[in-house]
């Protein structure tokens, strides 16, 4: 935006400049008419008109100068325009694909949702009512995690080795027996490699 309020700054100063050349020019023409026409007889007059003519074609010089000065800061302020416009394009692109990859990944995400909420469902459905109680109850206390794997003899829930008495109580509960984690409270699942 700066680059391109620069390019019309400049294009505004170029037309003034441009209008300042050709006002003198007409005025040096004007002179140089009434210097032809030889309506003018004063020597004095004569004298003082060739000398304006004279200082007008400097004048105009100067602005000229002026006006090629204000095209060349006009020309270096489009290319900067369009090289910044083309960076621009290319970002964009780059946001654009990242926004496809992202739209992509929010979809593959909630179809995972889906799926498992389902087999969550179908899980919950063949546990006993008092035990997915229990379960829900622990997740909500416990961040969200209410049964953890006992691997060799740490609750996976809260990292904490179980003590000795502790573990030989599990290993005699019959294996349909919920047990319990003695430091968090969560449920424990007992695998072989519980350590047990
Ligand atoms: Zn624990």
């Amino acid at each position: 935006m700066a680059a391109q309020t620069e390019e019309s700054d400049c294009a505004r100063e170029q037309t003034k400049a441009e209008q300042d050349v050709d006002q003198v020019r007409q005025r040096a023409a004007r002179d140089q008419q009434r210097l032809d026409s030889g309506a003018i007889t004063s020597p004095k007059d004569l004298e003082n008109l060739q000398h304006e003519i004279a200082s007008l074609a400097k004048r105009q010089g100067d602005l000229e100068d002026i006006v090629l000065e204000v095209m060349e800061r006009r020309e270096s302020a489009q290319e900067r325009v369009a090289e910044l416009t083309e960076r621009v394009g290319a970002v964009q692109g780059k946001v654009d694909d990242a926004t496809a990859r992202r739209d992509a990944a929010f979809e593959e995400i909630d179809g995972e949702v889906a799926t498992v909420t389902k087999e969550r469902e179908v899980i919950a459905g063949a546990v006993p009512a008092d035990l997915l109680g229990l379960y829900d109850k622990l997740r909500q206390q416990q961040g969200g995690i209410g049964a953890a794997k006992l691997y060799q003899r740490t609750c996976q829930g809260c990292r904490q080795e179980l003590a000795i008495t502790e573990l030989s109580e599990i290993r005699a509960a019959a294996p349909n027996t919920v047990v319990r984690c003695e430091n968090c409270r969560r449920i424990l699942v007992r695998t072989a490699e519980s350590g047990l």
